[in-house]
């Protein structure tokens, strides 16, 4: 049997295939804490990297006032406040695994 660490991380890239989801939707659907999708998500991340068939797709947090867009960000997590109007207005990011197009 797979360690329950392995099967989670398994269940949350079955959820995210074709799909774009926020940690809450994660968590939510799987019934347990946001926090630990946050945990889970950059392990998830590694093993979308090493597969030549599909790819992690993050839909960046953006900011409701001013329209900053998170792209250069490297965590996945919602940044807090909008570094150019200092807004916390900030969408919260999804996840999605996309197949790999030639
Ligand atoms: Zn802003």
């Amino acid at each position: 049997m797979l360690p329950p660490e392995r099967t989670m991380r398994q269940r949350i890239i079955e959820l995210l295939i074709g799909a774009r989801l926020s940690s809450y939707q994660l968590a939510h659907t799987l019934g347990i804490a946001e926090r630990l999708i946050e945990d889970h998500l950059p392990h998830v991340v590694k093993t979308l990297a090493r597969d030549r068939t599909q790819r992690f797709v993050l839909e960046p947090s953006a900011c409701s006032d001013c329209g900053f867009v998170f792209r250069n960000r490297a965590k996945l997590t919602r940044p807090s406040r909008c570094p150019m109007c200092r807004s916390e207005e900030i969408t919260v990011p999804r996840y999605g695994i996309e197949p790999v197009t030639k």
